[in-house]
């Protein structure tokens, strides 16, 4: 048997700088959000790290662009275009599931 740190399962390349801001697609992290929810009741967290430092990212609430940030390197992870549109999709995707409907037709 080995064990390794879970920090030591993070493979970066240091001879790659990531660039200093990174789009996201909102649909990566609604499948990252759907593993949150299956494993929280497991007692597993999933928390962002920056592959380069090796360090918890910051969340940034209530930010129209801006999903997280690196306190070490400084880099960002923003919204990518067209998330607000694909977010209003899947809300009425929702809200029609939930049989609510919100349309102001
Ligand atoms: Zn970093």
């Amino acid at each position: 048997m080995e064990r390794v740190k879970g920090i030591d399962t993070i493979k970066e390349d240091i001879t790659i700088s990531p660039p200093k801001e990174i789009a996201i697609n909102f649909g990566i992290m609604e499948k990252w959000q759907r593993a949150q929810s299956l494993l929280a009741p497991r007692w597993i967290a999933i928390i962002p790290y920056c592959v380069k430092c090796k360090t918890p990212l910051t969340w940034v609430m209530k930010d129209e662009r801006v999903l997280f940030e690196c306190p070490k390197c400084g880099v960002v992870w923003v919204k990518e275009n067209g998330w607000d549109k694909k977010l209003e999709k899947e809300l009425a995707k929702l809200e029609e599931k939930n049989g609510i409907c919100t349309t102001t037709s």
